[in-house]
């Protein structure tokens, strides 16, 4: 799906996370790794060109969204960034529930860690990291504040936040995340780790993220 000229949801296959692709440089999570193929033909179809990808964010160490991330840096030669409380996981495959779902992973490593504040610039976006523990230690959520654009990983969604009954999902710590989350203010465009994304103008969603962010 095109968000915008310069923003694409890549719909995951089965239980994949989306993907975002950002100014055909930046990719954001890389689902669980069992439907590259899939993908690559959804991109090729938008256009995008997976060698000029640069950066590969995770938004946490779940396999859904970084069960890919070994097979993307091989396609791609992009770095791959995660935050400093999830590397351990996404590095070993413990915590990320491939044991209980009994799926392959082949553990990719990180190039680098991200901790809250760190700025992450693509084109006229410019996505702000903020931690958003509770799903996962080490959860984040990228903020733009010019274009109020929030890609929030599994903390928000639009009718709902993130489990936290899974290892290492912590309730105060969502609760936390949600407050850090509304803070921001008015998101104009809303980009989950899984369904649909959302405008402020479709009011439906406006009332449902209000809600969801109402509801811990
Ligand atoms: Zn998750």
């Amino acid at each position: 799906m095109k968000i915008n000229d310069s923003i694409f949801l890549i719909d995951g296959a089965e239980f994949d996370s989306n993907m975002f692709c950002i100014n055909n440089e930046l990719l954001i999570d890389c689902g669980s790794g069992m439907f590259i193929k899939e993908t690559l033909d959804q991109m090729e179809e938008y256009g995008l060109d997976p060698k000029k990808i640069k950066t590969i964010v995770i938004t946490h160490a779940h396999f859904d969204h970084c069960g890919g991330t070994r097979e993307w840096k091989r396609i791609t030669g992009a770095r791959v960034l995660i935050h400093e409380r999830d590397r351990e996981a996404l590095e070993s495959g413990k915590g990320t529930l491939v044991e209980t779902y009994e799926i392959p992973y082949e553990p990719p490593k990180a190039d680098k860690t991200l901790k809250e504040g760190d700025i992450i610039k693509t084109g006229k976006y410019s996505f702000e990291v903020i931690h958003t523990a509770g799903h996962t230690p080490g959860g984040i959520c990228l903020w733009d504040s010019d274009n109020k654009i929030l890609i929030s990983g599994d903390t928000l969604f639009i009718e709902g936040v993130g489990r936290t009954d899974l290892e290492g999902g912590d309730d105060n710590s969502l609760k936390k995340s949600l407050q850090k989350i509304k803070n921001l203010g008015d998101i104009e465009i809303l980009l989950p780790g899984h369904g649909a994304p959302a405008s402020r103008r479709n009011i439906y969603a406006k009332d449902a993220i209000k809600k969801a962010l109402d509801s811990i």
